[in-house]
């Protein structure tokens, strides 16, 4: 289980940062590139192409043309559902590679990238590549001198942009849908974590989508992100990452051809433990395994945890000893669960907001530095605050990274208005031994996904995404079908 000499590998490994538009690699258009370190150990790991404009442009076209001449829409269903499936069995074949470019990229232990990052992305694959030929068009009720059909067309050219924390899995739902509705893509990761967009699509090339159909601008969100968004020949825009930024997606749809922009953005979950819960130590485990996973970096950390306060100290007492199994270490070695913060720049956000939860007075219960300093990466202890207040800092915004804030509360009422008092919505917990106050809540909470007396539970099978600032679209399950589909009425005579 524990797979090849991780440390022999990524010595040898030299992760390829060329785009990859019309099926093959090449250079930005003007040359440029900036370097791309490791936050493991701050080992350069290459040279990735910055695109720009022109590489946009580039990468759109060719999008465009093989979308025009259907070479993969035009196909037959179960042609593109073996090609699916071959991408995804090829993710399989190099789940080695992928995870340990994943890791090497952006910090994750590579245990869990090859366990549960490169798994998720190909069976996200596989899954929609299954439902090609399981989606079907509709025939609307008529007058006998009619027939109107409705059916779904690829909406054309889309736009991935993804973030940094999950970067194969966060594509994988984009091109998922997109590609097995017909579209054409055009991919743009995180200039933090290019590497495994870049080789997916080689390997997409490999098992047999045609050239074109999925393209890959590496470059930063300014220039390669900001001319992809923009782009008048553009059809939609599937965006994951940051409010701020999702913002700005909107913003460039109205400026430009207002094509579809699907904003999955940021998190502050609620985790609701009630004094009716009778296993605290389940709950407490949860929270922190959850909170802890890919080093707090996930959208849907359960970064509030509200506790009844007659328990409260048991609870986070409870949490307190889970904290030696999160202690953070080389991401290469198969026991680590915790690994390394993005980069620097991360590093420094993340201690700031534990500096600002000292001065406004939370209570450290423990963690709450940074570690593994001599390693030359980006490493920060796992941090809980008790006695947050919910207009702390620490209590409102989004981290991203390993620190969970604990509140307390009185009573249910209480509970619900402080878990929805957030400009976020994307995910929630209940832990209630009481089935109507767990369905209670759970209908009152304002979250795209709650989660009853568990936390862990996810597949491709149900839709991930926020209500309020935490986004307007819905990623996974046939759901995200709507996002890369036209409806089109066809309306036809019958002469009686
Ligand atoms: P980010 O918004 O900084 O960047 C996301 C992507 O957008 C990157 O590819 C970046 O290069 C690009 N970008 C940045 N500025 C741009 C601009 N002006 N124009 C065009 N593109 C631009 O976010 P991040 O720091 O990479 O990711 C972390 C955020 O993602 C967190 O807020 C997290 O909650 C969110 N996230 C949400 C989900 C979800 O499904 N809801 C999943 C994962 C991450």
């Amino acid at each position: 289980m524990n797979g090849p000499d991780w440390h022999a590998a990524a010595a040898a490994l030299r992760p390829d940062g060329r785009l990859l538009i019309d099926g093959r690699r090449r250079d930005a258009a003007d040359g440029r590139c900036f370097d791309k370190h490791s936050p493991i150990d701050g080992r350069r790991l290459g040279a990735v192409a910055r695109g720009a404009a022109a590489d946009v442009d580039a990468a759109v076209a060719s999008a465009r043309a093989t979308f025009a001449a259907r070479h993969w829409a035009g196909q037959a269903p179960a042609q593109r559902k073996r090609v699916l499936q071959r991408f995804a069995d090829a993710v399989l074949a190099a789940q080695d590679e992928l995870a340990l470019l994943e890791s090497l990229d952006m910090g994750k232990p590579v245990r869990w990238a090859r366990a549960v990052d490169v798994a998720a992305t190909a069976r996200c694959l596989a899954w929609y590549g299954e439902a090609i030929d399981k989606v079907y068009g509709e025939i609307a009720p008529t007058a006998d001198s009619a027939l109107a059909l409705v059916t779904r067309e690829p909406v054309g050219v889309v736009g991935a942009i993804v973030p940094w924390n999950y970067p194969m899995i966060m594509a994988a739902w984009k091109l998922g849908p997109a590609l097995a509705a017909g579209n054409s893509v055009v991919l743009k990761p995180s200039e933090k974590s290019p590497y495994t967009a870049l080789r997916l699509a080689e390997i997409a090339v490999e098992a047999g989508l045609p050239p074109g159909v999925l393209n890959v601008v590496p470059g930063y969100g300014g220039e390669a992100g900001e001319a992809l968004a923009l782009h008048g020949d553009v059809d939609a825009i599937g965006f994951t990452g940051s409010t701020r930024t999702g913002r700005r997606m909107l913003a460039y749809a109205a400026q430009s051809n207002l094509k579809r922009v699907y904003n999955e953005l940021g998190g502050k979950s609620a985790f609701l433990v009630f004094d009716d819960f009778r296993d605290l130590g389940r709950a407490a485990r949860t929270a922190a395994a959850s909170m802890f996973f890919n080093q707090g970096e996930s959208c849907n950390a359960p970064s509030r945890v509200l506790v009844h306060e007659r328990i409260a100290d048991d609870f986070v007492a409870a949490v307190a000893a889970e904290l030696p199994a999160y202690r953070p270490g080389d991401p290469l070695d198969p026991a680590t669960e915790l690994g390394a913060i993005v980069d620097g720049v991360q590093l420094e956000t993340v201690l700031g907001y534990i500096e600002r939860g000292r001065t406004e007075g939370a209570r450290l219960v423990g963690g709450g530095a940074r570690a593994r300093v001599d390693s030359g990466g980006c490493y920060v202890e796992p941090t809980v605050f008790d006695g947050v207040a919910p207009a702390m800092a620490i209590a409102r915004e989004e981290i991203f990274g390993p620190v969970m804030s604990v509140l307390r509360f009185r009573d249910e009422a209480e509970a619900v208005a402080l878990a929805n008092d957030s400009p976020y919505g994307l995910q929630a917990a209940v832990w209630s031994d009481d089935l109507s106050r767990a369905h209670r809540v759970a209908r009152a909470l304002r979250a795209g996904t709650v989660h009853v007396n568990q936390y862990d539970e996810d597949d491709i099978t149900v839709p991930f995404g926020g209500y309020k600032q935490s986004g307007n679209g819905r990623d996974k399950s046939l759901h995200a079908f709507d996002k890369v589909t036209e409806l089109k009425t066809t309306w036809i005579h019958i002469d009686p």
